[in-house]
């Protein structure tokens, strides 16, 4: 047997002729940037989000960057960011000329710890990223209450979370705005490279629409200088597609993450946990051993593929080396990123091949029970 890591022609073959005759309805009738297609999906995801307004663009990495600009963040500012998140959250600060302020993570949810926010806060502080990691939604309360107390904007970066629930509101609504990246491998991902942005602010959708498209308010109206990140229009054809799947999707992910969780609860790793007010929708399942190489090169033998989301955390990366941030600083992050792997998780994977993760994992690790009376 053979567990790839993820598997999109396995999506594909699933939603095929709809997928296939919403891309031709683009080809035949020429329609490539913008138009109907690109509104509808905007529209759509608005209303699948709960918010009012959404505003697609080229990507994820885009949507941060462009929303930042649209709220006035730039240089001499400091944004506050998770140490360990995918590169774009802090290079969408630095890239409107801003301070990324790294803050290590919570031990069991791995997202923002919403603790250690305050200390990092300075005069220079105008907002706060939390990045709904993995697909589990950060601590908001606390983070919109020091919002609140010290008048700092939220923009949620959605990336890895579309559809995930916080006491009963879904991300994306919690914040001033959030970010979302349609990147193939996410929950809800495109064919090429995209992502939008929703609010429920009028003027801040509007600066953001206009940044997308050279900031123009109207053909050749440029109130501003903008950049060209357009959704293209087979993308938009191919997520109102897809998004009418996400929620059976991240059922199929969640169920997963359950079998996953059922089965290797005596196995000696360390697997994630949610508090019950949340619904995780597990872009990634991440599980901590002491013994990562030799997990990961066992699985390997047994043609499970795995990877590492992050081998480092950002305070760490050669980009930031001239922070000269000190491990001391980020006590859990530091340790993290040398125990984590990312288990195979998409939403068409068998319970056979399941099985056969977990006992292969089993296998290598023994049972934590049996280790113990060792
Ligand atoms: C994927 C991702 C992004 C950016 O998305 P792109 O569409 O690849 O630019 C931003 N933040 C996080 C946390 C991500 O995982």
């Amino acid at each position: 047997m053979s567990v790839p890591f993820v598997d999109l022609h396995a999506q594909y073959l699933s939603i095929k002729s709809e997928v296939d005759g919403a891309i031709q309805d683009c080809l035949n009738t020429s329609s490539f940037i913008g138009g109907s297609k690109v509104k509808k999906f905007e529209e759509e995801f608005a209303s699948y989000v709960g918010s009012k307004f959404c505003v697609s663009c080229g990507n994820g990495t885009d949507s941060i960057e462009i929303l930042l600009k649209a709220m006035g963040i730039g240089p001499g500012d400091e944004v506050i960011v998770p140490a360990m998140t995918w590169i774009s959250t802090s290079e969408a600060v630095s890239s409107v000329g801003a301070n990324p302020v790294f803050v290590d993570i919570h031990p069991d949810y791995y997202t923002i710890d919403v603790t250690k926010i305050e200390s990092k806060i300075t005069s220079k502080t105008k907002a706060i990223i939390p990045v709904h990691l993995y697909g589990l939604p950060c601590e908001m309360d606390e983070i919109l209450s020091l919002a609140r107390k010290y008048k700092l904007t939220v923009l949620e970066d959605c990336a890895q979370a579309h559809g995930a629930v916080y006491k009963g509101k879904k991300v994306g609504t919690m914040g001033n705005a959030a970010s979302f990246s349609f990147y193939p491998g996410k929950n809800l991902g495109a064919y090429g490279d995209a992502g939008a942005m929703v609010t429920n602010d009028e003027g801040l959708a509007e600066t953001a629409g206009m940044i997308t498209n050279h900031g123009q308010k109207a053909k050749h109206d440029h109130r501003m200088e903008g950049r060209n990140s357009r959704l293209d229009t087979i993308h938009a054809a191919v997520l109102s597609v897809k998004l009418k799947h996400l929620d059976n999707w991240n059922s199929k992910r969640r169920s997963t993450a359950a079998s996953y969780c059922e089965l290797l609860k005596d196995a000696a790793i360390k697997l994630p946990s949610s508090p019950e007010y949340s619904k995780h929708v597990f872009h990634l399942f991440v599980v901590q051993t002491d013994d990562r190489g030799g997990v990961m090169d066992y699985l390997t033998k047994k043609n499970i593929d795995t990877a590492i989301h992050y081998p480092s955390s950002l305070p760490f990366v050669k980009a930031y080396e001239h922070l000269k941030l000190r491990r001391d600083d980020f006590p859990v992050s530091s340790v993290f990123q040398e125990k984590i792997i990312s288990l195979p998780m998409f939403a068409e994977l068998t319970e056979d091949k399941i099985s056969y993760v977990t006992e292969m994992i089993s296998e290598r690790t023994g049972r934590a029970s049996l280790k113990v009376r060792v």
